[in-house]
């Protein structure tokens, strides 16, 4: 006997999809969420500039085409506040709230092969009983804030990105630090230097950033995309990234070089990351097909910014585009040309402590009044195992990825049965548009349950050979492309320690979606199911 069918850990864009999901499917669920409010990664990441990288018109469900044809996004990329909106307003319109518990942070999740159920503990001492448990924790949950020597000593405030005040921070006259320039200090950095005194920016590597050529949706526009969002959708799914992109189907290194300008240079002007990628066939293949995009970007970049010096520092040079997130931004540059914006160099003089007055760095010291870390997260493995998971026999989640995190088609973990993973490693997650993955596991994972409890089944886990294998596809095809080569969070190098494995499914999402398909059409080949059958309070 089980409390529920289904706990699911999390309510951002997987948690409140995988409740309404379930629960469809007549299922009995309930979704733990720490924050005191829906939205996951859009109700932390609250910070100045807070804005998705991927358009409104794919960073939406799919699932219900009247929300899709209801729902009007005021921008072509959604900022923070909107999406929260929107999440909201799923979560009210489909009855959503009563099956979300708010403030509660799951703190374990243990398998009892007896019963075949899995106790999930709360950190409000409370504890559940459930058939499964999916895991909707999100990549880039658990923060990462350095070590930095006295930090706690200094006098001012100082904060992480993702844990950003709700009620908003005043920098009005204020000398503020920031570190890292990720996609997230890069969104931030203009909106702080717009009302600081000064703006330091700490950068240790300089990364490529794409403009979005944001502007409003207008209702012309939505009305004639609105037509045809269905095929849109149907193209989505079929894509590599999640995203129709189209390409010029040609090698770019084939191409003249004059051409290849002005394919890039338009664009440039369209703006977006995706278009780049996809622009030639070799780009993500070969060095050099790569090196032409990057070295269009890096003249962007020095046509920009008009100290040279600060330029040049401002050009990534040891890693292709797109091995690590492109950033986005219409202002990063040109905002180096304010003179309240000093670019400080900690590649070459890296920081050596904080003082109670500011930061000291292998070169000179900085008088602040406040810190801003925008320095990412322990991706992917961090939020999974800041929950203590243990499978049969006792062992824990933590012991069994100890030489890096592996996972059947990045949903299912051999040795963690009846415990679904969304967008986990072995997955397209990460790269590609996140919330058409999260739709995608959700629905195969409803339908594995559906399977499981018409055909007599109590459980479902992965086999350690189809795992295996899984994760060799993974590998070989993620070493078949550039992606792998850069040290970022894509690979876990930002984390001390951390075992290096670039885990990301980079096949594209089409071809991932069939073999996911293919696996349930053969009875869920990969995985052993267990007959029996665990009844529900
Ligand atoms: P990130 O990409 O991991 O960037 C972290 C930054 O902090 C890097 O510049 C890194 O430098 C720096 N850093 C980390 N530790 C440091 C240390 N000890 N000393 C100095 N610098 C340090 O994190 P993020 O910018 O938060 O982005 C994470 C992901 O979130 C993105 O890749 C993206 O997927 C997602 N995101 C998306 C959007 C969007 O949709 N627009 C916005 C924000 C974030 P190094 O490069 O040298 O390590």
């Amino acid at each position: 006997m089980a409390d529920l069918d289904v706990v699911v850990v999390g309510a951002g864009f997987t948690g409140i999809y995988a409740v309404h999901a379930l629960r469809s499917a007549g299922l009995t669920v309930r979704a733990f969420e720490a924050g005191d409010g829906i939205g996951g990664t859009w109700f932390w990441n609250c910070y100045p500039g807070a804005r998705c990288d991927v358009e409104s018109k794919d960073y939406s469900y799919a699932f219900s085409p009247e929300l899709e044809q209801e729902w009007s996004w005021s921008e072509r990329y959604p900022a923070q506040p909107e999406i929260l909106r929107y999440l909201h307003h799923v979560a009210g319109k489909f009855g959503l709230w009563p099956h979300i518990q708010l403030n509660t942070r799951v703190t374990a999740a243990v398998w009892d092969a007896g019963p075949s159920t899995w106790t999930v503990s709360t950190d409000d001492g409370a504890s559940v009983t459930a058939r499964f448990v999916v895991m909707g924790v999100g990549n880039l949950s658990e923060l990462a804030v350095p070590d930095i020597p006295g930090l706690d000593t200094f006098e001012g405030p100082w904060y992480h990105t993702s844990r950003w005040p709700k009620e908003g921070v005043d920098f009005n006259g204020k000398r503020v630090g920031l570190i890292g320039t990720g996609s997230t200090g890069i969104q931030v950095a203009p909106e702080i230097a717009a009302v600081a005194e000064h703006l330091y920016v700490f950068q240790r590597t300089a990364n490529f950033a794409v403009p979005n050529r944001n502007r409003p949706w207008e209702d012309a526009e939505e009305r004639t995309f609105k037509e045809s969002y269905r095929d849109y959708r149907e193209q989505a799914r079929k894509s590599i990234l999640g995203v129709p992109v189209a390409g010029t189907g040609k090698a770019a290194l084939e191409t003249p070089a004059d051409e290849r300008e002005q394919v890039y240079m338009e664009r440039w002007k369209a703006g977006g990351g995706m278009p780049f990628l996809g622009a030639y066939t070799d780009v993500m293949f070969v060095r050099e097909a790569n090196d032409t995009v990057a070295e269009f970007m890096r003249d962007r970049i020095r046509e920009t910014v008009a100290d040279s010096e600060v330029a040049e520092l401002l050009c990534p040079k040891n890693f292709p585009v797109g091995a690590k997130r492109l950033c986005q931004s219409d202002d990063y540059y040109a905002m180096f040309n304010q003179p309240n914006v000093t670019l400080v160099d900690i590649r070459s003089a890296p920081v050596e402590s904080v003082y109670p007055g500011g930061l000291k760095t292998a070169a000179n010291s900085y008088e602040l009044d406040a810190i801003v870390f925008a320095t990412g997260f322990d991706a992917i493995t961090g939020p999974l195992f800041a929950i203590d998971i243990r499978g049969t026999g006792g062992v824990a989640l933590r012991e069994a990825w100890a030489r890096g995190p592996r996972a059947y088609l990045g949903v299912a973990a051999a040795g963690f049965p009846n415990m679904f993973i969304v967008t986990g490693p072995g997955s397209p997650g990460v790269l590609s548009n996140m919330v058409l993955s999260i739709e995608q596991h959700v629905e195969w994972i409803r339908d594995c349950i559906t399977h499981l409890t018409g055909g007599g089944y109590a459980t479902v886990e992965a086999d350690p050979a189809a795992q295996e294998t899984w994760m060799e596809l993974v590998t070989e095809i993620a070493y078949s492309t550039l992606f792998p080569m850069a040290d970022s969070w894509y690979v876990g190098a930002n984390i001390p320690g951390k075992p290096r494995a670039f885990t990301p499914y980079v096949g594209g999402v089409g071809s991932y979606r069939e073999r996911c398909d293919a696996v349930a059409a053969a009875g869920y080949e990969g995985f052993t199911l267990g007959p029996g059958s665990v009844s529900t309070a």
